[in-house]
């Protein structure tokens, strides 16, 4: 039995995932904090910090503290960390081993930060996993054999794109466009076509209620409220899904095409493996209605969304917890 607690962390840009070997996932939340501007203090984190979102009164900000999959405040960071292990029973007394997923296209001194910010958390020690890795273990996808895998995560920030041969990612890229960059992508839309502006919750639920990556077959539509851009007063309009497919057009046509640049410099073999395979989608975005189908056929390779795609990297996470020792080599700290 493994002598002290071990917590698995994704901190991602949207959403926060907690594991611990043992209890399973203890915590799923937003990855937004709460501060007061006169005390500087931790008001709410997560699902409660949400809320107050674009809601808050002059001396309280509400942050989301990792913007493109990176430390965007290190001590709002450190707060919610901090959140994190004490709902797992952390306390001076009880460290627990901490293992944090972060995106691969996280520089050094970013990696050092996210390590500091945990032991400054409480925690005994502190390792790092590439986020693609965890993500493609959390998946089932054997890692370790000779052969290539893709793995795209598509999260709130980031699109990650990683081909993983030998437990290795043997080479990524990171784009700073995820969930959020579709959500602006349609409340640009709405503001040049309707003169209509709304707010980033709106947006984020027009594309998940009635967004497609490909023209929709059934005309689906919803009816919303924002602000008029001219006269300044509140307004209702009906958008349909075929507006909606139209505005996120661009920022999909960006992962597209990184994920093209990926498969060209990738080496034949690994490349012959992954047609062979078939790319897999994880991460939130992936939910997107219709993405799978839109970048097979723009790829002229299978793409298949795993299961419960906002669940993979934690999963992953778990599973590395768990044999520590076994993959010891992924692991950074
Ligand atoms: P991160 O790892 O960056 O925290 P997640 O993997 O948790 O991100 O994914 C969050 C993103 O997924 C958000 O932008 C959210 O709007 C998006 N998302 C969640 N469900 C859906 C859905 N059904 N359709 C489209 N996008 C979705
Ligand atoms: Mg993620």
């Amino acid at each position: 039995m493994a002598l002290f607690k071990r917590i698995g962390i994704d901190l991602g840009t949207a959403n926060s995932l907690v594991w611990e070997v043992g209890r399973g996932l203890i915590l799923q939340e937003p990855t937004v904090v709460a501060v007061s501007l006169e005390s500087n203090r931790v008001l709410a984190v997560g699902r409660e910090a949400k809320q107050m979102l674009g809601r808050t009164p002059d001396y309280i900000i509400a942050k989301r503290p990792m913007r493109d999959g990176v430390i965007a405040d290190y001590e709002i960071t450190e707060a919610m960390l901090r959140y994190f292990l004490r709902q797992s029973g952390t306390s001076p007394f009880f460290k627990p081993e901490v293992l944090v997923c972060v995106p691969t296209g996280v520089t050094q001194v970013e990696q050092r930060a996210v390590l500091d910010a945990t032991l400054a958390a409480g925690a005994r020690r502190a390792y790092l996993i590439d986020e693609p890795l965890a993500a493609a273990i959390g998946a089932q996808i054997p890692i370790a054999e000779p052969a290539g895998n893709m793995i795209v995560d598509i999260g709130g920030g980031t699109c990650e794109i990683a081909v993983i041969s030998l437990g290795g990612v043997v080479n990524h890229r990171s784009l700073r466009v995820g969930g959020n960059k579709l959500d602006e992508a349609i409340s640009n839309y709405l503001r040049r076509k309707y003169n209509l502006i709304i707010g980033e919750q709106t947006a984020e639920n027009l594309k998940i209620k009635i967004g497609q990556a490909i023209p929709p077959k059934k005309e689906g539509k919803m009816e919303i409220r924002g602000r008029d851009a001219i006269t300044g007063l509140p307004r209702r309009q009906e958008v349909t899904a075929s507006e909606i497919a139209t505005a996120l057009e661009p920022p999909l046509r960006q992962i597209l095409g990184a994920i093209k640049h990926v498969i060209e410099d990738t080496p034949p073999e690994l490349v012959s493996d992954i047609i062979d395979k078939g790319i897999i989608l994880s991460g939130g975005t992936s939910l997107l209605k219709g993405l799978d189908q839109y970048l097979s056929g723009q790829l002229g390779v299978a793409c298949r969304v795993v299961d419960e795609p906002l669940l993979s990297v934690i999963k992953g996470t778990a599973a590395v917890l768990e044999n520590l020792d076994e993959y010891h080599k992924a692991l950074r700290s």
